[in-house]
């Protein structure tokens, strides 16, 4: 079955504009996948104040038949592409890939948890896809509009196109 899946797309390495609008070129070349629209490019403060420059942060939406953990691996793989190395948890890096939500559904895997960790608190996550589906009702029953936290309170930038 045809999933609807947000992938969340993050870089603050190496000329971060164009390691995501590369990105987003290669999402369309994953097998069994169709990229239905993706978000602005967002600005972004790095998380915890941690001492790197800032991130570009992007949403995709896509519709797929792979299953979540081929998914995975087919986002990792594209990470690499693009010279991601630092495995470090919020460490910089060229490239991040993220399931923000497979469906509606809830999985936890050693390698996979979905929704996403900090979907439901990154104003850098929830902006962009609420940019893709206004109307989107989260696996937790809430209405993204409802907790979309207010775009000027919050440390995040919508780049011109
Ligand atoms: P965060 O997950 O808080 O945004 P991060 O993106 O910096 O931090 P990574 O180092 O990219 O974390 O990922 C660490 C591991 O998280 C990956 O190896 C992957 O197996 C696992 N992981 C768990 N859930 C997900 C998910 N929904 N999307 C992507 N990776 C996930
Ligand atoms: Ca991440
Ligand atoms: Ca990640």
């Amino acid at each position: 079955m045809a999933e609807t899946v947000y992938i969340g797309l993050g870089s603050n390495l190496d000329r971060p504009v164009q390691q995501v609008k590369l990105a987003l070129q290669r999402l369309h070349a994953l097998p069994q996948t169709q990229v239905i629209q993706y978000s602005s490019l967002y600005r972004t403060a790095p998380l915890g104040g941690l001492d790197q420059p800032d991130y570009i942060n992007a949403v995709a939406q896509l519709v797929t038949h792979l299953s979540p953990l081929e998914l995975l691996s087919n986002l990792q793989l594209l990470e690499n592409l693009q010279g991601r190395t630092r495995q470090q948890r919020w460490g910089s890096r060229t490239l991040d890939l993220d399931i923000l939500l497979y469906g509606q559904q809830h999985i936890y895997h050693p390698r996979l948890t979905v929704p996403h960790v900090g979907l439901y608190e990154r104003s850098f996550v929830l902006h962009p896809m609420y940019e893709c589906s206004p109307d989107l009702v989260l696996p937790n029953g809430q209405q993204l509009s409802e907790i979309l936290p207010p775009l000027a309170q919050s440390d995040i930038q919508k780049l011109a196109a």
